[in-house]
């Protein structure tokens, strides 16, 4: 009985896949704040331009420097298990696979684009890479980047999270990364912040607003800004997921995938095991493709699709997306992760094509399909992972019910070891459901009265 799948270095795949040049409508630029579409060259202090190529590119295929593919090794390519335990206790008739990306040195998917994004950086003449991190996954995993490739890197920690959580602090330190809590006094946003509000936690969107300031302002024109997900270059970089998984899934003769399962923050990790086979999709595969968020934060089950800003404090680009407003905070009883107000304009478009179908699911299911998985299959998964674990679960138990041997697959996207205080609060009987009442998202969605609209899309 085949536990795992394997692939040698040389097996893997030596082309990232690029899902915009496989969509029927083509996408929505992002706009300034005159409401006109940016030109690349608008994004130029911010982005090094070899990647903000990659941002806008349309062609279908793109090369993955043989430096970066050296670097990937260190944990790639990574393993596709079959969860045989798993299925033996939920009586399943289903093959549950799950590709694991907690193998990683930083413990989740975020170094497959943290290493692209370093090493493009460094191309480009480049010597320092500032960002932002809420929880520190992130800051850890582009700490670990820049370690490697030789960039000086400085994460500005949501204040709250810097306090509560020292241990991706400590792991940054360690790769020689810089983090400072946010909102800091080294920059025009943290003093302003400061000033106003000495003791506030801090927010993602003040974090950014940082970050930005600092690459924008360097006098030497040498730093820039670096994303974990959402942009279209993120998902690009995912995408060697999902084509390593298509190449696993032949070397045990598995011919057809009926289920994909990811879970939704951004938006990246879903799409990089998802992209390869929506291509599949799009060619007339029956695949049903489904991201999930939390209800707390429903995105892509309840939200519109529109323009809004991708931070807070509105300093990006317009973007095309489902979003609960920039200003959207989930709940404080919410310990499950993935809480970004929007999702990757790329995912938005895919689901307004119909080719995704998207799912919220309530946070006590997650942590209990969690502690069901790690009582099985053994890894402790982290909390955004716990979602597309709670999806796979209920999957197998309808194929249970259908009598259906149905072939299920999900993308394990981190382990949950530097965040068991989620899985300690779920056991004390701490943490609750919550389901956002659609009151609240309007009022969240007012601040985009006047903004201009994306032209109604076809909806399938
Ligand atoms: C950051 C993170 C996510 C959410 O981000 P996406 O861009 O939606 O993938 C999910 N899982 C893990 C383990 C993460 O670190």
């Amino acid at each position: 009985m085949q536990v795992k799948v394997m692939l040698e270095e040389n097996e893997m795949p030596r082309q990232w896949y690029n899902l915009a040049a496989d969509l029927k409508t083509p996408g929505l630029p992002p706009l300034g704040p005159d409401g006109n579409p940016i030109s690349p060259d608008m994004l130029a202090p911010v982005f090094p331009m070899n990647l903000i190529e990659q941002e806008v590119s349309q062609e279908r295929w793109i090369d993955i420097p043989e430096e970066v593919l050296q670097l990937l090794y260190r944990w790639r390519p990574s393993p596709l298990y079959r969860a045989h335990a798993l299925e033996k206790a939920l009586g399943t008739p289903a093959r549950i696979y799950y590709k694991y990306e907690g193998v990683s040195p930083a413990g989740s998917h975020k170094p497959n684009t943290a290493i692209p994004q370093a090493w493009y950086n460094k191309q480009f003449g480049i010597k320092k890479l500032t960002t932002e991190t809420g929880a520190g996954q992130w800051g850890s995993a582009l700490a670990f980047a820049g370690a490697l490739i030789g960039l000086e890197v400085k994460v500005y920690m949501v204040r709250i999270s810097f306090d509560q959580k020292p241990f991706r602090k400590m792991m940054m330190q360690t790769w020689g990364a810089t983090c400072i809590p946010s909102p800091s006094p080294y920059t025009q946003a943290g003093r302003d912040i400061l000033a106003r509000m000495p003791d506030t936690p801090g927010s993602l969107g003040i974090a950014i607003s940082e970050a930005i300031e600092e690459a924008v302002s360097d006098p030497t024109g040498q730093t820039r800004y670096a994303l974990g997900s959402v942009l279209n270059h993120v998902m690009l970089h995912q995408t060697i997921i999902g084509l390593e998984t298509k190449k696993q899934l032949a070397k045990i003769n598995e011919k057809k995938v009926d289920v994909i399962i990811g879970c939704a923050g951004g938006g990246s990790n879903f799409a990089g095991l998802a992209f390869p086979f929506v291509n599949d999709k799009i060619n007339g595969a029956n695949i049903d493709i489904i991201p999930v968020e939390p209800s707390s934060c429903p995105t892509m089950t309840k939200a519109p699709f529109v323009y809004d800003f991708g931070d807070t404090a509105k300093m990006t680009p317009l973007m095309p997306m489902h979003s609960l407003g920039h200003g959207y905070i989930p709940p404080p009883i919410h310990a499950g992760g993935l809480r970004y107000h929007g999702i990757a304009p790329l995912v938005s478009h895919a689901i307004n094509e119909g080719l995704l179908n998207p799912l919220a699911i309530q946070q006590l299911e997650c942590y209990e399909a969690a502690v069901k998985f790690a009582r099985t299959e053994g890894i402790i998964v982290a909390p955004e992972t716990s979602h597309a674990v709670a999806a796979t679960i209920r999957e197998a138990l309808k194929a249970k019910e259908e009598g259906k041997e149905k072939v299920i697959l999900f993308n394990l996207s981190g382990h949950g070891l530097m965040d068991l205080v989620g899985y300690e609060k779920f056991f004390a009987g701490e943490l609750q459901n919550y389901e956002m009442p659609l009151e609240v998202i309007q009022e969240s969605l007012k601040e985009l009265d006047g903004y201009p609209k994306p032209p109604a899309m076809t909806n399938a």
